[in-house]
């Protein structure tokens, strides 16, 4: 792998973080305490709001719910590009953690996060 390459890969790294965060802004919030967190952002509701109906809240809370999942993969996902990120930097981004093997380029642009080559993987 080349240094324009290495480069390329941790310019997809990052826009890809930044993407992720940006999203997971929009319905989560970083949690404070633990690092790589996020919690979703549950409805809050004034009881005393005449103008919020149960329906309403129903609905706001199977929203919530459908949310969850999406957070979860989120999180890993921006682990794994932390993590690649730090490989970057050690030097030793696009080698297998399993067999140390050096991981098909195709593979990277495919999946830059990869630690992994795809005889590890299985
Ligand atoms: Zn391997």
């Amino acid at each position: 792998m080349t240094k324009s390459d290495l480069k390329k890969f941790k310019e997809e790294l990052e826009k890809t973080k930044t993407d992720l965060e940006a999203s997971l802004n929009t319905f989560a919030k970083k949690d404070p305490t633990l690092k790589g967190d996020w919690d979703s952002k549950f409805p809050e509701y004034s009881r005393e709001d005449p103008n919020v109906n149960l329906e309403e809240e129903a609905d706001a809370v199977t929203e919530y719910l459908t949310r969850l999942p999406v957070e979860h993969s989120y999180e890993l996902r921006l682990k794994a590009i932390s993590e690649a990120l730090g490989r970057i930097k050690r030097g030793t981004y696009g080698n297998c953690s399993g067999c140390e093997a050096k991981i098909p380029q195709k593979r990277l642009e495919a999946y830059p996060e990869a630690d992994l080559c795809l005889k590890c993987k299985k």
